[in-house]
């Protein structure tokens, strides 16, 4: 069966990184008969330009026939002065609800390679690898009432709201969980049970349903300390999960560790798998058009995709592998550049990864 797959290439570096991650698919289409079908739409401010509109209804309905989609990055400063409805980040926005995308997963990877560009000590962050599981579409991002609202006294008073119910705390912490059994098997559940009760509920929830995951340790923290940890010893950890706002924060947190934005994917999905691909970082408008972008963030994008949508495993592994080969071997872009490795652009890491695919053989990853 082929798998379908929509390519939302975007603004700045997008269009750049995600050629490479193609590179990479078509590889994989060739060397180890990966069965695709790929489309290309477009989203954000070039989707504004063509046709006035950051997410165009011919996107979503391609967006919602696709089994996955990889997106590259939205937005730019000529985007900027328009009306927040008609901003890039919009049609983003837009297609992550429209999805009906509630989980996040945002793997922190520090490969050995790279712990010298971190800006904790080495040893700290030398072979981490955490997930980190966030719920993105409920929370206090999107509860109600909100606003901004004017007292009689005439004070101005902010409200947001924190609210959870339990069937989206149980969706999130299964897969959560699931997740976790496939790894180290080790999950920490991040909430501040001492002061909110709706994060009370939320660990009352995750500990009835650890019941059902007997393979799967877990251990509630409080998100102050959980923000330590990230700093003191990362690596205590395997996956952690937890509510839109905490997970919006520590994710940041814990990218900074690894050394470099351009080296981190993230996922999306869906209750049924579907899945959004994208690497963490933005547009760069800095840095696009100079061919100096790292791909490596949306190539293991489709890393994420193969191993989460698609349930290519081995695929995931080979792909992974093959990047951690060419790091091994000594080539950086600009951003993780060090003394005495040797500096690429964006389109020959591309080749590396794909010259480094060749090489492998699915028993070598499994
Ligand atoms: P950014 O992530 O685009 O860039 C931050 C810094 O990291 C820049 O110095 C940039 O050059 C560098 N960088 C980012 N990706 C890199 C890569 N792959 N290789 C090498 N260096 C890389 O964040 P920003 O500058 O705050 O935002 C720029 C635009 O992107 C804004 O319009 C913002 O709204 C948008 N944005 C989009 C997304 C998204 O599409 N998901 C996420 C964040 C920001």
């Amino acid at each position: 069966m082929s798998h379908k797959i929509l390519l939302l290439p975007g603004d700045g570096i997008g269009p750049e990184v995600v050629a490479e991650a193609l590179k990479v698919m078509q590889c994989l289409e060739e060397k180890f008969g990966l069965a695709v079908e790929i489309q290309g739409a477009m989203i954000g401010g070039c989707a504004y330009d063509a046709c006035g509109k950051p997410l165009p209804d011919e996107t979503m309905h391609l967006a919602q026939e696709a089994d996955a989609i990889l997106l590259g990055a939205v937005g730019g400063p000529q985007w900027e002065h328009l009306d927040i409805s008609r901003r890039p980040e919009k049609g983003l926005l837009g297609l992550r609800s429209d999805l009906g995308l509630f989980a996040n997963l945002r793997p922190a990877v520090c490969y050995p390679a790279l712990a010298d560009k971190s800006p904790l000590n080495a040893e700290l962050v030398k072979g981490l690898d955490i997930m980190m599981v966030r719920e993105l579409t409920g929370g206090i991002y999107f509860g109600t009432p909100r606003g901004i609202r004017t007292l009689e006294n005439g004070e101005r008073q902010g409200i947001n709201t924190l609210v959870y119910n339990e069937s989206e705390i149980e969706r999130i912490g299964r897969l959560a969980f699931a997740i976790a059994g496939t790894r180290k098997g080790q999950l920490v559940s991040v909430d501040k049970a001492n002061v909110l009760e709706c994060t009370e509920l939320w660990r009352d929830v995750m500990s009835e349903i650890s019941k059902d995951y007997p393979d799967v340790t877990l251990q509630h923290m409080y998100v102050d300390n959980a923000a330590m940890q990230l700093v003191r010893a990362p690596k205590q950890f395997d996956v952690m999960v937890t509510t839109n706002m905490f997970g919006d924060i520590l994710s940041d947190c814990v990218s900074v560790a690894t050394g470099s934005i351009g080296m981190l994917p993230s996922a999306s999905l869906d209750a049924a798998g579907k899945g959004l691909y994208e690497p963490i970082h933005g547009s760069a408008p800095d840095i696009a058009c100079r061919g100096i972008a790292n791909p490596l963030a949306s190539i293991l994008s489709v890393a994420m995709m193969l191993r989460y949508s698609l349930h290519e495993t081995k695929l995931a592994e080979i792909v992974e592998y093959a990047v951690d080969r060419v790091l091994q071997n000594g080539y950086r872009t600009a951003d993780i550049f060090i003394e005495g490795t040797t500096e690429v652009g964006t389109d020959e890491m591309g080749d590396k990864v794909v010259s480094a695919l060749h090489q492998c053989t699915l028993r070598r990853a499994s």
